[in-house]
């Protein structure tokens, strides 16, 4: 089945707004079996919205129209509906109970514009919303295209989905295979060397189908399975996700949407019973953001130190003011210092510590921006490391990348040394 989304909107197409019920959509079709083709946007003109409506029901079964809906002049979805299937607008009188007993509960008066959002195209069937007063409309016109129109407020959007369109795909026996996807999550390689590496997951027409997607350093496997139920599909993908763990072990850090450094890092720790403390200079707390953001964090997490200037290196942790004259804040020396002071003053069985230039400016030839320095204070010494991030990159880059780096490295460095 081949479907098309339409979203409309003056607000979208003016760059005002983001679209973002497509794509969600489409994901949820996705996830039903039913193939996306089309995404398109509109303005909030009715002629516009007839031609693109016809175009769209001319070449796909099942065309998804989003917003316009509302009560106002400029919401003319169901205007454009009564077009393509050349019948009248008629009141829906269990709709227009709805809209009157919604305002009830608000105890409000139904303002008499808000009547027309039950006039719907003759001999169409109304979606009930639960959440609001547009009802949305299912329609099938055009030689058995169904055009299904919700509202684009997205919480009444994907309440009246999961309520009241699934079912009704489901009940048209529209669903003959379920997707299920899983992702795997990868941090330390590239994503050309993760690529070079999976030649052969990735080639086209494979099943399972394979692909990679890089955000922020992470690289995503994401398996997508087939079948005609859950369980076929899982069973589908279980031989791809082995290979996968078996090449890729060392540098999966999840395997769910979301899932990264951070989480293995936690997962690390509290495997091996160990306490963490940070000192943060360049990333400015931001390691301590994304830890304690784990529900459960404070099981392994004591606590930080954004250790920025050098006096508070110093009196804060215990670096050396000697060492900071004559290593420089952003040194080996003095990662590996903050690394141990914080340990020390904090307790923890395990510190670790960042320490470059950010950037734009301060960078220069000997150190420059992107320079970065990683300490960890362990048991059984002190260690550092040196990133070299990139001068080009903008500061926030360099800060993500630094943070996500630090927490893998640590994550690393605590198993092999357990291993020892
Ligand atoms: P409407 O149903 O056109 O009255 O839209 C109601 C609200 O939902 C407005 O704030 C719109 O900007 C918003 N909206 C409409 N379409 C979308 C969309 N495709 N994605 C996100 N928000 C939307
Ligand atoms: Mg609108």
């Amino acid at each position: 089945m081949k479907a098309a989304i339409l979203a409309i909107g003056s607000e979208l197409v003016h760059g005002e707004k983001l679209d973002t019920n497509s794509q969600w959509m489409a994901s949820r079709l996705a996830d039903l079996g039913i193939d996306t083709r089309t995404f398109a946007e509109v303005g909030d003109d009715l002629s516009e919205i007839v031609d693109l409506l016809r175009y769209l029901g001319e070449r796909h079964s099942l065309v998804i129209v989003g917003g316009g809906l509302g009560p106002t002049q400029d919401d003319l979805t169901r205007e454009a509906l009564a077009a393509i299937a050349d019948v009248p607008l008629i009141e829906d009188p269990a709709s227009l109970d709805a809209i009157r007993a919604l305002f009830a509960r608000r105890n409000r008066d139904m303002p008499e514009r808000n009547r027309i959002q039950a006039q719907l195209p003759a001999g169409t069937e109304a979606i009930p919303n639960a959440l609001g007063t547009a009802p949305g409309v299912w329609m099938t016109a055009l030689d058995a295209t169904s055009f299904v129109a919700l509202p684009g407020v997205p919480y009444e959007m994907k309440a009246m989905w999961d309520a009241e369109v699934v079912p009704r795909i489901r009940q048209r026996g529209w669903v003959r295979s379920v997707i299920v996807r899983q992702i795997v999550n990868l941090f330390g390689l590239g994503e050309s060397e993760v690529e070079g590496q999976a030649m052969d997951l990735t080639v086209r027409g494979r099943v399972p189908e394979v692909g990679i997607t890089a955000s922020d350093a992470t690289i995503a496997f994401r398996i997508t399975g087939t079948g005609p139920t859950e369980a076929d599909a899982h069973a589908q993908i279980a031989p791809t996700l082995a290979i996968i763990r078996e090449r890729f072990g060392p540098y999966i850090v999840g395997e769910a949407e979301g899932i990264d450094v951070q989480h293995a890092l936690l997962a690390e720790l509290e495997r091996r019973g160990l306490s963490l403390a940070l000192a943060e200079s360049c990333t400015g707390g931001l390691i301590a953001e994304r830890i304690t953001s784990i529900p459960g964090a404070s099981r392994s997490f004591l606590g930080g130190v954004v250790s920025y200037s050098n006096a508070v290196k110093t009196s804060a942790l215990g670096v050396p003011p000697d060492l900071l004259a004559t290593r420089g804040a952003v040194s080996p020396e003095v990662a590996q210092a903050m690394a141990a002071g914080v340990r020390d003053r904090l307790g923890a069985d395990v510190g670790l510590s960042v320490t470059g230039i950010a950037g734009p400016g301060g960078g220069t030839p000997e150190k420059p921006v992107g320079l970065v320095y990683l300490g960890l204070a362990t048991a059984s010494g002190v260690v550092h490391r040196e990133l070299r991030l990139g001068s080009e990159q903008p500061r926030s880059v360099i800060q993500s990348r630094a943070a996500k780096h630090a927490m893998n490295w640590a994550r690393q460095t605590i198993q092999i040394r357990d291993q020892d």
